[in-house]
């Protein structure tokens, strides 16, 4: 078969195989939770107290659940299942929605982690030949030394960037021709956007492909990055309770992100009823580490709305496909009793060719009821024309949004740079309601 690919022998296992690995893994991992304090009563609490009372696959369901609240009550140590001295690094979420949580990592953790990095790389056809500018964070945040890692492994140049300073990043790809970044596609739209500022165009440059991921986006901005770089974009899905990047990626075929089965058993569940969704139902992501050491989670929440594709990839992996993350549960805006994700509005903007590469929702009350605004950046070149076009088009994004969202905007139009960029995570939602 003709695809890049980092592990064959894992990323093309027989399902029979690959679900045979699960259980022992399983088991492994729930033998490791036990020797934590949380998951000890956790798991004693619903009569599970040792590992072989794992028979099968299906004995996942009858142990419960883990929140994102359960992880925050445990920090700092109450989920490490090692001795102190067998950890290596620690990581913490960003913290968007609250205080952040902690994952710790031996050795054997790490390296496993920069082995399912290196097979996302892999995947979308970069290789060693690649030059590789990490445009993401590094620090605690994992998307810095998580991508750094794999890349390295893959045996790539690495320019470990880390986020912001726009003009400096154009630099270093134009110096020393950077073939692949990894970014926001929020960022990487501002950095578009920059070019010209920078007196930099796209010939002087030799980007080919893009890794774009840590925060919701439609399928409509991975095309405008797509078109306005000429290069391929492709989506990578993961959070620091799992490690980080390399959860789940697209390979060449960018048909839905591959999930590394033998790492994370992902269930898809109905994030109210917790009843399991069908395939291709959308439902709250719920994964199970197993294969760490350091910090074993089981049936972890979360809150992350995707569902299970059906069929099969052209590459021929086995590791099944999950569907573009569609938001968090708790990303979902109620606005006048209609259920809005700011994804659908994202991706009205991206589908108008007029839209710049900034945008920003506000809803505010005004007596009994919600206001919804919605400001984007658009091209320079129509603030030029006249009022009548800026008036038709303001009208066209206000009849767009409201048959897709149901609910009718006030549409503002802004100047490109006019909007606030944040260099890591976008910040596209502001809420000014009362909490109550
Ligand atoms: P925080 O939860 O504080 O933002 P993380 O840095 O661990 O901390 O971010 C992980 C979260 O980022 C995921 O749970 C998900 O909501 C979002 N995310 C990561 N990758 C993607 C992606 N490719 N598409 C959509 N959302 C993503
Ligand atoms: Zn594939």
């Amino acid at each position: 078969m003709n695809v890049p690919v980092w592990n064959p022998a894992v990323e093309f296992m027989e399902r029979e195989a690959l679900e045979r690995l699960q259980l022992v893994q399983l088991r492994k991992t729930v033998e490791q939770a036990l020797k934590t304090p949380f998951y000890r009563r956790r798991l004693g609490e619903a009569g599970l107290t040792r590992p072989e009372d794992i028979t099968s696959l299906r004995d996942l369901r009858s142990i419960p659940y883990t929140t994102k609240d359960d992880l925050r009550a445990a920090y700092p140590h109450g989920l490490l299942a090692v001795d102190l001295e067998q950890a290596i690094r620690l990581h913490t979420s960003s913290g968007t929605t609250g205080t952040p949580t902690v994952i710790y990592h031996t050795r054997r953790d790490i390296d496993h982690w920069t082995e399912l990095v290196a097979r996302c790389i892999t995947a979308t056809g970069a290789s060693a030949r690649d030059v590789f500018q990490n445009m993401t964070n590094y620090g605690l945040f994992t998307g810095g030394l998580g991508l750094h890692y794999g890349a390295e492994r893959v045996g790539m140049l690495v320019i470990p960037a880390s986020s912001g300073n726009t003009s400096r990043q154009i630099q270093l790809m134009k110096n020393f021709q950077t073939t692949v970044v990894h970014a926001t596609p929020s960022y990487l739209l501002h950095l578009h956007a920059s070019l010209a500022s920078e007196g930099v165009d796209l010939e002087q440059l030799a980007l080919r492909k893009a890794f774009i991921g840590a925060e919701p986006h439609s399928e409509q901005t991975r095309r405008k990055i797509e078109e306005l770089f000429g290069i391929a974009a492709y989506n990578s899905y993961g959070l620091s309770e799992m490690n980080g990047p390399g959860v789940a990626f697209e390979c060449v075929h960018q048909t839905g992100l591959h999930l590394w089965e033998d790492a994370y058993l992902l269930e898809v569940v109905d994030p109210r009823t917790l009843r399991p969704c069908a395939e291709e139902e959308t439902g709250e992501i719920v994964l199970t580490t197993l294969q760490r050491q350091a910090t074993p989670l089981l049936r972890y929440r979360t809150r992350d709305l995707s569902c299970w594709m059906g069929g099969h990839c052209p590459c021929g992996r086995g590791h099944r496909r999950l569907a573009r993350i569609k938001g968090r549960s708790d990303d979902m805006l109620i606005i006048n009793g209609v259920n809005v994700f700011p994804s659908q509005i994202e991706d009205v903007l991206m589908k108008t060719p007029e839209v710049g590469t900034n945008y920003l929702i506000q809803i505010e009350k005004r007596g009994s009821l919600d206001r919804l605004t919605v400001k984007t950046e658009i091209y320079a070149k129509l603030f030029t024309g006249d009022a009548r076009t800026l008036e038709d088009l303001r009208e066209r994004l206000g009849e767009a949004l409201r048959s897709a969202i149901l609910v009718k905007p006030v549409v503002e139009l802004h100047e490109p740079g006019s909007l606030p960029v944040s260099e890591g995570k976008a910040k596209r939602v502001v809420d000014l309601r009362p909490a109550f």
